[in-house]
């Protein structure tokens, strides 16, 4: 069986593309923007003949995927999209974030319904940013679930590139759905909406200086010097990168269970302090981070908004890795990659 994956290069892709493979189960084609990422991805996955490359420049493009499509339409029988830019380094938030992210969720189901006759479910990456309400994170009376819509509108979201990328997931998801029910497709469909992701690179050769942006909250403070701030700035939830690619696979494995989900990648509230404080406990960080104010952050899941993903761990069934567990995975790699173990 065949999966088109979008963005492969990602973070999170990766992770998808090694799980697949360990099932050897499926052949994958995944889309990637130029020949050198190609040629790197594959080498990493040491050539395997199941992992296949298709070259797609830019989603914002509305046709980026027809030409992949109409040449390998017929054998695809899973779509995994997850291409999406992840980061808040824009200039036009709108040009940068939102064009690409709906213009590629429309250009990629379109291509699907119109190009892959065999297709039987496509999962959509979503984001955990189209569920909540940014402004509202703190209001500890509020209950989300895989119901929740993220309510902000375009006006206010592009007055900022980290409402516009929240935006932007909620844009790109929404376009699923939609075109769904108006090109009547016959395929299952189901989202997955992860909170921040953490956890290793899939290939220790893929760490590099800064890292993706959900890792790098990580890899900021296990850089930072001992007398740098532990602010505030990040208050969120947490999951691990290898649990969100099992999400991806699991739908694939048994489409009609997941058909019409959205699965809230979610496994407990962290903020800035609570990184901070599993940092101190691995000996060679200890001394040379900061400190913070420990545990400043362990009244977090009680301040926040709640989030009820009862429904989502059902489906799924396994346990989700702890935060002390992804952010040691992380930093662990960091530290060897940089020959501090
Ligand atoms: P990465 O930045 O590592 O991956 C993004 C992928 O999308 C890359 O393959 C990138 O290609 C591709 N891409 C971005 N913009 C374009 C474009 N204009 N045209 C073609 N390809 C493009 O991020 P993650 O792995 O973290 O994110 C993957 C998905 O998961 C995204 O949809 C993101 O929104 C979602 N997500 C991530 C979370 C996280 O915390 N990491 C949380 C919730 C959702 P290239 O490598 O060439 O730049």
């Amino acid at each position: 069986q065949t999966v088109f994956l979008s963005g492969a290069t990602g973070y999170i892709a990766q992770h998808i593309i090694k799980q697949l493979l360990d099932t050897k189960k499926f052949k994958i084609i995944g889309s990637v923007r130029s020949e050198d990422k190609a040629q790197k991805l594959a080498n990493n996955f040491n050539n395997s003949p199941d992992l296949s490359f298709v070259y797609v420049k830019d989603i914002a493009d509305p046709k980026a995927f027809d030409a992949a499509f109409e040449e390998h339409g017929s054998k695809i029988d899973f779509v995994i999209h997850s291409a999406s830019p992840f980061h808040f380094k824009v200039t036009d938030p709108k040009k940068d974030l939102i064009v690409p992210a709906e213009i590629g969720s429309a250009g990629i189901f379109k291509a699907s319904v119109k190009y892959a006759p065999n297709l039987k479910h496509f999962v959509v990456t979503s984001s955990y940013a189209a569920v909540f309400d940014i402004l509202r994170e703190e209001d500890n009376s509020l209950v989300l679930n895989e119901e929740s819509w993220n309510t902000m509108e375009e006006e206010q979201a592009i007055t900022n590139p980290v409402f516009a990328y929240c935006y932007s997931k909620k844009v790109a998801e929404q376009t699923v759905w939609k075109l769904a029910k108006d090109l009547n497709a016959k395929f299952n469909i189901n989202a997955v909406n992860p909170v921040y992701v953490f956890g290793p690179q899939c290939f220790d050769s893929s760490v590099t200086k800064e890292l993706n942006t959900s890792c790098e909250i990580i890899n900021k403070f296990i850089h930072a010097s001992p007398d740098s701030p532990v602010d505030e700035s990040i208050k969120g939830s947490f999951i691990d990168v290898r649990d969100v690619a099992k999400a991806h696979i699991e739908p694939l494995l048994n489409s009609e269970k997941f058909n019409g989900k959205r699965l809230i990648m979610d496994a407990g509230r962290f903020g800035n302090q609570t990184i901070v404080d599993v940092l101190n406990e691995i000996p060679q960080l200890k001394g040379k981070i900061p400190v913070g104010n420990p545990h400043r952050d362990d009244e977090l899941p009680v301040k926040m908004a709640k989030v009820d993903n009862s429904k989502t761990k059902e489906l799924l069934g396994f346990e989700f890795i702890s935060l002390e567990q992804t952010v040691k995975d992380t930093a662990l790699q960091v530290l060897k990659h940089e020959g501090k173990l």
